[in-house]
């Protein structure tokens, strides 16, 4: 259920409401918008009567959210959650665009491509220190000694940081390091995972799962938004299909269907999407061109020597390449794209 205060309603009649939300064993969460205030209620809102809420001081409408998720539903919140990092705005009009490497595989490989991508104007390094691989004799990654290699790089360079939380064991030292924490695809349904990530202050990606349904992923963000945590970008990064020409089928139809149902953040990671490199530019192409707010790309310095996904990772200088066309497309679908160098 949703509540609907009148505008500038006195801070008293607000509390009034969530009062009355607590003594019904439900959780009132304040979500603000542009113009109105909402009250979300989660719980048994079932046993709730409307007519006790709408008869309250400076209530103006009470709505009922039919949907299995509800803080993160457009009926909840009409306008889009614009999420800022350090003035970099995600799901406004400028487009994000995270890029780095899967894996961290030395201090030396990890500052190497950061520089680069930072001379690009790449304000997001993306770098997993813990891999949830799906073999266990793959390469798993770094672990402690990367996020420390991570914090290097983050007071060094001045980036801001997404890099992947694989278990609720690694993610308090993730979230020391990580100005975005990444639940992976094979983690989107952890539900003790999200459920701790509601609990921090950090913003989250949630990627979806190679077999969850679109309304799957809205539920698991759910899951976020309901222990506080209203700072999740959602990541469309490919699912299975009986397609096998190329590693996952990126389902750019969840790009206007999370738009029309949800106001949170969407981007594309079309590099897990198609997993072949000279692949990725048209498909983040076609991720913007959708309404993506922005992309997250595998980049590394000698692909053919990556641990971990060379095969679609983008050379820092193809990555610039595409950048470049990007500010051409940005502006046919009213977004923009700020502070990246102009190819020579
Ligand atoms: C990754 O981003 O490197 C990764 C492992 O992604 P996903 O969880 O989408 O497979
Ligand atoms: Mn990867």
């Amino acid at each position: 259920m949703l509540i609907i205060m009148k505008l500038d309603s006195p801070r008293k009649n607000i509390e009034n409401v969530k009062e009355k939300i607590v003594e019904k064993n439900c959780v009132p969460h304040e979500i603000p918008g542009a113009s109105k205030l909402g009250i979300g209620i989660t719980g048994p809102t079932n046993l709730l009567i409307e007519e006790e809420f709408s008869s309250m001081d400076s209530v103006e409408e009470v709505i009922r959210v039919t949907k299995p998720y509800k803080l993160v539903s457009r009926e909840m919140k009409p306008d889009n959650t614009v999420i800022n990092l350090n003035e970099i705005k995600i799901g406004g009009e400028e487009l994000a665009i995270i890029a780095g490497p899967c894996s961290i595989e030395s201090k030396q490989q990890l500052f190497d491509i950061a520089g680069e991508l930072k001379e690009m104007g790449i304000k997001f390094l993306r770098a997993g220190a813990y891999k949830p691989r799906s073999s266990p004799y793959s390469f798993q990654g770094l672990k402690e000694k990367g996020v420390e290699y991570l914090l290097d790089v983050k007071k060094g360079l001045e980036m801001m940081i997404v890099t992947e939380a694989k278990d609720t064991k690694s993610l308090p030292l993730i979230a020391e390091a990580a100005d975005i924490i990444q639940i992976g695809a094979r983690n989107m349904q952890n539900f003790s995972l999200l459920e701790e990530v509601g609990q921090l202050s950090n913003t989250v990606l949630l990627k979806r799962g190679m077999a969850a349904t679109i309304e799957d992923l809205l539920m698991s963000a759910e899951y976020i938004l309901s222990q506080g945590n209203f700072n999740v970008i959602l990541c469309e990064r490919g699912i299975r299909t009986f397609e096998t020409m190329t590693r996952n089928t990126l389902d750019l139809n969840a790009v206007p269907m999370i738009k029309k149902n949800s106001h949170l953040p969407i981007i594309v990671d079309p590099s897990h999407g198609i997993g072949i490199w000279d692949k990725v530019p048209p498909m983040a192409m076609a991720a913007i061109a959708c309404g993506a707010d922005g992309l997250m790309i595998e980049v590394h310095n000698h692909p053919d020597k990556a641990l971990s996904d060379g095969f679609q990772s983008l050379t820092p200088k193809n990555l610039k390449k595409l950048i470049d066309k990007i500010e051409q497309l940005a502006p046919i679908v009213d977004r923009k794209i700020n502070n990246y160098a102009t190819i020579n």
